[in-house]
């Protein structure tokens, strides 16, 4: 199919495309186009204005310092999971990458673009909830920020207003003394995941004294799993404590059936991937106590 009539315009500066968002609605930022121009063949999405952000220099580039990792919105994909200071400062982020579509798909595909996406398989999401990261925002009303659990509000769905901006991406750096894990179950590798859940585990010893656990495609958003930490923080992660986390993570569980799972299997699979992910973060957490 072919999109839709639109008009198409590509600024230099974050004021100029501001300028070309502000005041019609429908007007919307391309960035890898990946998923939006998919969706413009299918008439999912038929934007009267398609605001390209690939000429916008100061949307690129990855920084590491002050115990964060900022990601311009347009920085690619590839250029994140080949960007060696950010995986030091959080290896998190090869593991989440590795896992986003194919090396064809992250050559085009933005950080911004997959976060204001919003879907709710994705990794990108999952990582910025499980990390406690942050998003900044411009717009006719200045520059904001919004927490990553303000961000995702249900399926394709941010709490970015009309004519706002994503223009970066605040990831924190891994804590001192934390161990970390992703995994996700898809059809096929490089397809959204049918489950996936993020661990980050610190450890004293063999006690877990602070856990974030975050899970994509089980739910309208990427969701936290604060019972499942709770169950795990405060004692030795054995197998009952892994066996309760991993029983409250499955009951985060929202989504229906459908074609690709019924609920009843992510049910499991998020409580298998728990115990995997929990267990790979704690050993990790030991190995750089070390
Ligand atoms: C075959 C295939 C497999 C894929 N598999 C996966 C996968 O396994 N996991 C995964 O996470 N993704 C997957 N994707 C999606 C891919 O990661 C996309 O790149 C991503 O979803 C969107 O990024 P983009 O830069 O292409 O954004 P675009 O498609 O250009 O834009 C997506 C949406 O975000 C909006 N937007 C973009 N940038 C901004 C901004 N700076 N501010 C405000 N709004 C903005 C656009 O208006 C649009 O609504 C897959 C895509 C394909 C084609």
């Amino acid at each position: 199919m072919k999109p839709a009539l639109f008009a198409y315009v590509a600024p230099e500066t974050v004021g100029e495309a501001l300028g070309e968002l502000a005041g019609d609605d429908m007007a919307r930022p391309l960035a890898g186009g990946q998923s939006l121009i998919p969706a413009m063949n299918f008439r999912i999405a038929t934007p009267s204005k398609l605001v390209d952000l690939q000429r916008i220099g100061e949307l690129r580039g990855v920084s590491v310092g002050d115990g964060v990792i900022r990601v311009g919105a347009m920085t690619r994909h590839r250029e994140l999971e080949r960007d060696a200071a950010a995986i030091r400062a959080n290896p998190l982020i090869a593991e989440i990458m590795a896992n986003v579509a194919h090396a064809v798909v992250r050559n085009r595909g933005t950080v911004g673009g997959s976060i204001a996406h919003a879907d709710a398989a994705a990794e990108l999401p999952c990582l910025l909830v499980a990390a406690g990261g942050s998003v900044t925002v411009a717009g006719a009303g200045g520059v904001r920020t919004i927490a990553a659990e303000d961000l995702f509000r249900f399926h394709m769905t941010t709490s970015l207003e009309p004519g706002e901006l994503l223009t970066e991406v605040c990831i924190p750096e891994l804590p001192a003394g934390t161990g970390h894990a992703f995994q996700e179950v898809a059809r096929r590798h490089g397809d959204y995941a049918l489950a996936g859940v993020c661990a980050l585990v610190t450890m004293d010893g063999d006690t877990c004294t602070a856990a974030r656990l975050a899970a994509c495609g089980i739910a309208a958003t990427a969701v936290r799993l604060a019972d499942a930490e709770a169950a795990l923080v405060g004692g030795v992660l054995d197998a009952p404590r892994l066996a309760a986390a991993a029983a409250a993570a499955s009951r985060y569980v929202t989504a229906s059936d459908d074609l690709q799972a019924s609920a009843e299997y992510r049910r499991d699979l998020v409580a298998a991937l728990v115990r995997r992910t929990v267990a790979r973060a704690a050993e990790r957490a030991g190995e750089a106590a070390r």
